[in-house]
């Protein structure tokens, strides 16, 4: 498939795609409903108007069947080309944005594809300023940025803008950039020293990398910002007002966007494999992909010497509250708030309703972790859980689900969790004695203060 991208107004994207049909008859035409990172329905294509199609010089019908499923006749075998404008201006790290400035572009909010057409190879061709930079993922081939298939070009954002920051090195036998658009100020060395210390440590605790190459994209922007979205070989960050030090947020941020090449991009829940951007995706597992890699996240930073103990404590405060302040009380289990992602998974919900998958899934993590390290004196912990999902399901491109991760957990744990399971995972009680009762163990307090709130302090 071939598309091309230029932008003739300001915040509107003129985009053709063209593809040789496979048979006669009724072709379907998508667009994504949702992208990675997001699991609840965002209807692109909204930004759509119409969608002109033709064949040769002649144009030929097409018709808007769904919100997001456009319909052609097809008459004879030969290349159809559609060509439609897209309205660029969500300022997001899963949008899309094109003005005077800057061409950044998420492909999943605006390439159609037609349906079966999901694994071909794709060609990309993007008008842009001959003086400007680019960054992206994807492979360039004299002007034409290439991808394996539809699936990876839409998980491949874009950036190019006049001056766009670069920085590069090898890793684990893999290729890395730094880049961005935003002042130097932010990309400082000590901000490159903390992202080298951080996949450095990642790839040797997992003991291998799935990938070849992996981009930091940065849009360091001047409104207040904190936005990331996980991609199999890069990662969104969008973070401001750039006047700010941005650089506690980003590496909290890269570092958990780094593990999501593993825990999502490689070690995928089994209702995800493949993502089908055009259907909502239930799964039950999502604690497992935003819970434990918020707590590796940050735990990272600590065992990489990126931050200190007392910094990791701050942290790792800072993600209880989140939890007990907030949806300590909620009759939800984490994975009933999974389920619900699409319905209220991000923004706010119905009082007592709903917990954070992220907050109470790190905790879950922490928990497990501690349960395992406690037991074997430290020569285990969540790290063998994570390499046996990797090596059972990653690495075989096999999809799990939440009885799978409870039972390598187990056998990391050499002994039934039943009893954690059901409390901590698929039960809805507080979890703040259960939790005490095992940092206790480690000589560390958490306790309540009447004034102070929820507080976490090393035993002397
Ligand atoms: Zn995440």
């Amino acid at each position: 498939m071939k598309y091309s991208i230029s932008t003739v107004q300001e915040n509107w994207l003129q985009i053709e795609c063209e593809f040789q049909p496979k048979n006669l008859g009724s072709i379907k035409i998508g667009l994504p409903i949702w992208r990675p990172g997001r699991y609840q329905v965002q209807n692109f294509a909204k930004n759509l108007p119409e969608i002109k199609s033709y064949q040769g010089d002649k144009q030929v019908s097409i018709d808007k069947i769904e919100s997001s499923v456009w319909e052609l006749n097809c008459t004879e075998i030969a290349p159809i080309k559609l060509k439609y404008t897209y309205f660029a201006i969500q300022r997001d790290a899963g949008g899309s944005v094109a003005n005077e400035e800057m061409l950044y572009i998420n492909f999943v909010n605006c390439l159609i594809c037609p349906q079966g057409f999901e694994n071909q190879a794709c060609e990309l061709s993007i008008k842009f300023p001959r003086d400007w930079q680019s960054a992206t993922s994807l492979t360039l081939k004299k002007d034409i940025f290439v991808a394996r298939t539809y699936r990876e070009l839409v998980d491949s954002p874009f950036l190019a803008a006049a001056q766009i920051f670069s920085y590069s090195w090898k890793e684990a036998g893999a290729q890395f950039f730094i880049q961005g658009i935003g002042p130097s100020t932010v990309f400082t060395g000590q901000l490159i020293d903390a992202y080298k210390k951080i996949v450095a440590f990642q790839c040797a605790w997992m003991g291998e990398l799935p990938i070849k190459k992996y981009h930091f994209l940065h849009w360091i922007c001047l409104e207040p910002f904190y936005h990331g979205v996980e991609h199999t070989q890069s990662t969104m960050m969008v973070m401001g007002p750039e006047d700010r030090a941005c650089y506690d947020d980003l590496i909290g941020l890269a570092s958990h966007e780094f593990f999501h090449v593993w825990n999502i991009a490689t070690i995928r829940p089994k209702p995800l494999l493949p993502y089908r951007y055009g259907e909502i995706t239930y799964f039950e597992t999502a604690w497992i992909v935003e819970g434990v890699t918020t707590y590796l996240g940050d735990w990272f930073l600590k065992a990489s010497g990126v931050i200190n103990d007392e910094e990791y404590l701050n942290l790792l405060l800072g993600n209880l509250k989140l939890h007990f302040d907030r949806d300590r009380h909620a009759v939800q289990s984490l994975t009933e708030s999974s389920m619900d992602l699409w319905l209220d998974g991000y923004g706010s919900s119905t009082p007592g309703k709903r917990v954070s998958i992220y907050f109470k899934g790190a905790i879950v993590a922490l928990g497990l972790d501690l349960l395992i390290q406690q037991k074997f004196g430290g020569a285990k912990s969540i790290r063998e859980v994570m390499q046996q999902m990797n090596a059972h399901f990653g690495n075989l491109k096999k999809g799990y689900e939440t009885i799978d991760f409870f039972r390598i957990a187990e056998e990391v744990y050499e002994a039934p969790l039943t009893e954690f399971w059901n409390v901590w995972v698929l039960g809805s009680e507080d979890l703040l004695d259960p939790l005490a009762s095992i940092l206790r163990n480690l000589g560390i307090d958490l306790s309540e203060d009447p004034t102070l709130g929820l507080q976490l302090k090393k035993i002397s």
